[in-house]
């Protein structure tokens, strides 16, 4: 890597002997870059985006192909208003698909059957899914006292103490697997599910709390199970009214939303434009951008970093970011992969007539969840055919994630044969590896938020986000995108 001192041969662009100001970089165009560098420029401020693929919106990507949808990566997100306000400003209302309200029905696998995960009260003391010992267990939470200290706590440990050890396994694990596709026993409650945490801390109970918050709007969006109508505590984003949290997509799927924000973007995007370093300048940045031998230098105002963790530890960054980069690469991303897979209607037994299946790790599956996605969204396969995309690996079993895709094909068609009564071959395969696919909030995280707000201190104009900040979801990326928008342009405004 190159001495920060040679800058010689690095060619200054235009932007910078012209001196430029209000300028800003976004480092990375998933869908929380593009979120800010589309906030920025509505503000009238100087964007550049740079983009190490060839493409934009990161973990968000669709294909189709014979006349199956394949989401590479998210496949659904849930609204809340800054996404509702974003949608409606890209004019993407009409291209919006709300689930099929079957939706709300999400399959647990026990036993090697398919059982609906009750969602009420008559059908929690009704449901085969708990044992009778485990519902009296689940009355009993109002008792459980609450924890001596509020410190960090796994969700395995918070569940166990609070609801016992069956609601562990066949409730919270699945959910963990599909949000995080981690394992509850490392993953932290206060970073993971923030507001349950505090349901505990406030109220003595989750019972007590939940009946208290009822119909009560949420204070703010910490995380992904937090989707809330938040505003940010510097005020200034889009006034919106109280909206539904829907669960949506795009009539062409994800890519949808990032394909809007890259167009509305259009000249300051800058693909297969790996940032490698950053400086600080006379109370500038300076930016290194491109591929080897073709790297540009650029000076901006300020900074946003929205690439995954781990890409702080590859660049050359002042040394009052060091040692904090150090330790935000230590954020774990285990491997996923993700296979849809089509088949003829009739070769399925089961009637798809839900969510999809989430598998806890007792089972001992090849599949950690699948989605029924041609059930939850039309068109996403061809008529007399459906779709399902599985989801493999994660923080407990990354080995399976890295098969090739025949020997991936061969596991997962034996889940699903025995499971939801698949006949015959799959008559489409898509497979996609995410070798480092979402961050895993573990016991300790504070550590690592604390790294994250102490770089931006110690350099000022630097603004660091993604989805190892404020929550995984899509949701929480946007609304995390629009708040680093906005606090960068009043740094600039300070700035003047
Ligand atoms: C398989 C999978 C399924 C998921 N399912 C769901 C779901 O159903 N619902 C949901 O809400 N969420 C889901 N998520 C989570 C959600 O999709 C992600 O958390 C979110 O899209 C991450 O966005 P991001 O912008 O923070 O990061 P990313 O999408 O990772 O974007 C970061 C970008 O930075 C770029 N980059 C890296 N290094 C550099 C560099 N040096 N210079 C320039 N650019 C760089 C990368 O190429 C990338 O484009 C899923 C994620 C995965 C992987």
């Amino acid at each position: 890597m190159r001495a920060l001192a040679d800058r010689r041969d690095i060619a200054p662009s235009r932007d910078q002997d012209a001196g430029d100001h209000r300028s800003v970089a976004v480092v990375g165009a998933g869908i929380t870059g593009l979120v800010a560098a589309y906030e920025l420029r509505r503000r009238g401020v100087n964007v550049t985006l740079y983009e190490a693929s060839g493409h934009a919106g990161g973990a968000i990507r669709t294909s189709r192909t014979d006349g199956f949808l394949a989401e590479h990566g998210p496949n659904s997100f849930v609204t809340s208003a800054p996404v509702e306000a974003l949608i409606t400003q890209l004019d993407l209302e009409d291209d919006v698909v709300e689930a099929n309200p079957s939706a709300n029905r999400r399959y647990i696998v026990r036993d090697g059957l398919l059982r609906a995960f009750p969602t009420t009260p008559p059908a929690m003391l009704t449901t085969r899914l708990f044992s009778l010992r485990a519902k009296l267990r689940v009355l009993l939470e109002p008792l459980v006292r609450r924890r001596a200290t509020d410190g960090d706590e796994s969700i395995a440990s918070f569940v166990r103490r609070r609801l016992g050890p069956e609601v562990l396994d066949y409730a919270v694990d699945p959910f963990v697997s599909a949000i995080f596709a981690g394992d509850p026993e490392t993953l932290s409650m206060v970073h993971a599910f923030p507001r349950l945490f505090e349901l505990e801390q406030q109220h003595g109970s989750l019972s007590a709390g939940l009946m208290a918050t009822r119909g009560r709007k949420p204070a703010a969006a910490a995380s992904t199970d937090d989707t809330t109508d938040e505003t940010s505590d510097e005020g200034a984003l889009p006034e919106t009214a109280p909206t539904r949290a829907r669960l949506i997509s795009f009539v062409d799927g994800m890519q949808t939303l990032t394909a809007a924000l890259e167009a509305s973007l259009a000249g300051t995007l800058r693909l297969g434009c790996p940032v490698r370093l950053l400086h600080r300048d006379e109370g500038r940045w300076v930016v290194e951008a491109g591929q080897d031998g073709g790297a540009r230098a650029r000076t901006v105002d300020a900074v946003v970093m929205a690439t995954p963790a781990h890409v702080l530890a590859a660049m050359e960054l002042p040394a009052a970011m060091r040692k904090h980069a150090a330790l935000v690469e230590r954020v774990e991303y285990p491997p996923v992969s993700t296979l849809t897979l089509g088949f003829e209607r009739a070769d399925v037994a089961h009637a798809l007539d839900g969510f999809g299946m989430l598998i806890p790790a007792k089972e001992k599956r090849s599949i950690l969840g699948a989605l029924f996605s041609s059930s939850l969204f039309p068109e996403r396969a061809p008529d007399g055919h459906v779709a399902i995309t599985c989801f493999v690996g994660g923080a407990r079993m990354p080995e399976r994630a890295r098969e090739d895709t025949d020997l991936l094909v061969e596991r997962v068609l034996m889940d699903l044969r025995q499971l939801i009564g698949v006949r015959g071959e799959p008559v489409f395969a898509k497979h996609v590896y995410w070798p480092r696919a979402i961050p895993q909030y573990t016991v300790g995280y504070q550590a690592v938020k604390n790294a994250v707000d102490e770089t931006e201190l110690a350099n000022p104009g630097l603004y660091l986000g993604g989805n190892y900040r404020n929550g995984v979801s899509v949701g929480d990326c946007v609304a995390s995108g629009q708040q680093i928008a906005q606090r960068v342009a009043s740094y600039l405004t300070r700035a003047g």
